[in-house]
């Protein structure tokens, strides 16, 4: 018999219907004789409509108080989710993050998990109890209802299966595991068996949306195996492992991330002297913009030029601060650019290879794909090219490192 954490996100709780199914599922599971603890999300667009009553009365809602009302799309669904399984004689309890005492840190609507008491729980589940729980939420020392961030049932539910130390925490949500690249870019893409916390984190990071990353980071840090299942289709889905067994069939490149939400900025003509990064990242940074890749030339006639990528949102604030720090430093020119994209490839497998970064440009190369800068990691390449070019580049490394799908028969 196993623990298992299963959790339920948005949409697979979005109507009664829903709810329903989800409650002939955990049944199922259930009967098969696995303890269960079953974290859920609100509503689908619940957790919005909240946020927009909140915007009504005042743009800038106090942070407590954001947190007092938003907590309540999940009190609604683990409610019906236990009265749905005892309807079907499954014995259930619900509970919010204060009545399990999930503690965390007073930084509402952005919380961090401190620890959580299991022994209710624990004498639910000895009890024969299937134990619901809402995500999302906690409960700080003073007593006031804390949130984790958007998308933070993910990480209640990996934070309870760490806690219990489930043998699985189980993600249910409306794709049927994790994809070596975007199916609707790359029709070929493949379901992955296994990824490694590591690659999945890169792939979260890069824009590959499955999971919240910080879920990822918990995950891994505590070493729960993690599986991304559809909540209405069966099928094994993909288990997210520290493992990193090196089989023979184990490709290199596990996936291919990008994403359309960076620019860059370059200033040209910077006096080369030592720092002088710092005078310009500097008011950056004190700007609150998160800076992601940085290249700096080589320099010539003591000049040089410095380009990085920001969040696309903060262009025009990146944009201002730097036009201040030319004049400042006696820099030529800024310029800047929206329409770019980052391309990554992403495997452990780059660990024990070699020649990984050149096979990629060799493949931009043959579709006559510029690269305007890289970026590398232990286990990471990335690229920015011309944004027209995204889906060309990202189908074309998705068959250069073998990730395509073999074409199924009469195709
Ligand atoms: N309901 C919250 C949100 O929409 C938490 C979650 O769904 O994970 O962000
Ligand atoms: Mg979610």
């Amino acid at each position: 018999m196993a623990l298992i954490v299963q959790k339920f996100g948005g949409t697979s709780v979005g109507s009664i219907e829903r709810i329903e199914q989800v409650a002939d599922k955990v049944k199922k599971h259930r009967e098969a004789g696995d303890d269960l603890v079953v974290v859920l999300s609100a509503m689908s667009g619940e957790t919005n409509r909240l946020i927009d009553l909140a915007k009504q009365i005042t743009d800038q809602p106090v942070p407590r108080e954001l947190d007092v009302i938003v907590s309540t799309g999940e009190q609604v669904t683990i409610a019906l989710l236990a009265m749905a399984l005892i309807k079907r004689g499954v014995p259930a309890v619900s509970y919010t993050g204060n009545q399990v005492r999930i503690l965390t840190d007073s930084s509402h609507n952005k919380a961090r998990i401190l620890q959580i008491d299991d022994q209710k729980i624990r004498a639910d589940l000895k009890a024969g109890r299937v134990v619901v729980v809402a995500g999302f939420q906690g409960v700080d020392e003073h007593g006031s209802i804390t949130t984790l961030g958007r998308g933070g049932s993910d990480t209640t539910g990996v934070a309870l299966a760490a806690a219990l130390k489930a043998d699985e925490c189980q993600i249910y949500t409306d794709v049927d595991g994790v994809y070596t690249t975007d199916p609707r870019v790359v029709p070929q893409a493949r379901r992955l068996e296994k990824i490694t916390f590591e690659e999945m984190l890169e792939m979260a990071s890069l824009g590959s949306k499955v999971l919240q990353i910080r879920s990822v980071e918990f995950a891994g840090k505590y070493n729960v195996p993690l599986r991304v299942l559809h909540s209405f289709k069966e099928g094994p889905g993909t288990l997210i492992t520290i493992d990193e067994e090196e089989s023979m069939e184990q490709p290199i490149i596990s996936g291919i991330a990008f994403n359309r939400d960076e620019a860059k900025l370059t200033i040209r003509g910077v006096p080369d002297t030592p720092g002088v990064a710092f005078k310009i990242l500097g008011p950056i940074s004190a700007s609150n913009i998160e800076v992601d890749m940085i290249v700096q030339n080589v320099s010539h006639d003591n000049t040089t030029d410095f380009t990085f990528t920001v969040h696309r949102n903060e262009y025009e604030k990146a944009h201002a601060v730097l036009e201040n720090t030319a004049r400042e430093i006696g820099a030529r020119e800024v310029v800047g650019d929206i329409k770019i994209a980052k391309v990554s490839i992403v495997g452990v497998g780059m660990r024990s290879h070699a020649g990984v970064a050149s096979r990629m440009f060799e493949a931009l190369a043959k579709e006559s794909i510029n690269i305007q800068m890289i970026s590398t990691s232990e286990i990471k390449v990335s690229v920015v090219i011309e944004e027209k070019y995204l889906e060309l580049a990202v189908r074309a490394l998705h068959t250069a490192f073998e990730l395509d799908a073999p074409a199924r028969q009469g195709e």
